[in-house]
């Protein structure tokens, strides 16, 4: 079989900066045009499964556990002891599958768009891995800025699992949205949120820095190194007013990776230390939000 770059068929992202990702396509498994959002699920020849929205890449099924691995056990091992967590988003299961891991009482999730839920359920049931099914879960089919703002709800981590900053998610990116989750924080509580791959979206941490700033004593970011988000490291912002959390030793998180049991292909302890060793021209992108 001719398997030069002509004879396949490819997924193609702009990712701006003169820059594009391209996975090599098998075969387009699902295509919905939802309420929201132009929905599609690819078989790709190396990649597992992907599923685009609006013709962004979202999550692929080879890559997806070390982005849902480090925007979920950072904040869980940090915190210690969460029971009661949140999850704005995340409409394909993966950060749900993973807070489930933890001895948690239950995971409210609130995606503005049910189908994502019910369509990722179907055709890309690997992420969510039967999280749905869990009886902690709790779903909300929401918007989860609308949702933040009235909840009487109260939560020990809030992880933002969004879309980028465009169409439905943009209203996640605003300071009105982190006051919200800010007034929705148990005291030592911590949220988190996807801010963009930083050589192409750099802004976006800055921005989501300046704005977590408005509202908590320690805002911050990480980093993890997903290769279908193509461009180099992705950011993720930290908001705590507990700023015991971003302190913890090795040691600490090592006890608690251990008595937790749970087997992860990208978090370590030593990595989710690491993880806030920024290079210097992401560390810059976060002390401009500052
Ligand atoms: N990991 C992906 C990334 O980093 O780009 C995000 C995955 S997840 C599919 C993003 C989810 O955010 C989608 O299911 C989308 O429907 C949901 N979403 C977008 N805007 C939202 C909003 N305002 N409230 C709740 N969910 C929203």
């Amino acid at each position: 079989m001719n398997d030069t770059p002509a004879a396949w068929a490819w997924f193609d992202e702009a990712l701006g900066v003169g820059l594009q990702l391209g996975l090599q396509v098998e075969s387009i498994l699902f295509r919905e045009q939802t309420d929201l959002q132009d929905l599609v699920i690819y078989q790709t020849a190396q990649w597992g499964r992907v599923m685009a929205l609006d013709g962004i890449m979202q999550i692929c099924e080879r890559d997806e556990f070390i982005y849902h691995e480090m925007l979920t056990h950072v904040p869980m091992f940090a915190h210690g002891s969460a029971r009661e967590v949140c999850v704005i988003g995340g409409g394909d299961g993966g950060i749900l599958r993973e807070a489930l891991r933890h001895p948690v009482d239950r995971v409210t999730m609130v995606e503005i768009d049910g189908a994502v839920v019910e369509l990722c359920k179907t055709h890309l049931p690997s992420i969510s891995d039967g999280a749905f099914d869990d009886p902690r879960t709790d779903l909300v089919i929401a918007d989860g800025a609308h949702f933040a703002a009235n909840t009487e709800r109260s939560f020990d981590v809030i992880i933002v699992d969004s879309t980028d900053p465009m169409g439905p998610g943009e209203i996640l990116f605003t300071s009105a949205f982190y006051a919200d989750c800010k007034a929705r924080l148990n005291p030592g509580g911590v949220m988190v949120t996807q801010s963009g791959v930083v050589m192409i979206q750099g802004d976006e941490l800055t921005t989501t820095v300046r704005r977590l700033g408005e509202h908590f004593v320690d805002a911050h970011g990480y980093i993890a190194a997903v290769p279908t988000y193509a461009g180099g490291f992705m950011g993720m912002g930290w908001a705590t007013d507990d700023t015991s959390l971003r302190q913890h030793s090795a040691e600490t998180l090592t006890a608690r990776f251990s008595a937790a049991n749970i087997a992860t292909r990208y978090y370590n302890p030593n990595l989710h230390l690491g993880a806030f060793a920024l290079p210097t021209y992401i560390a810059e992108r976060v002390e401009a939000g500052k």
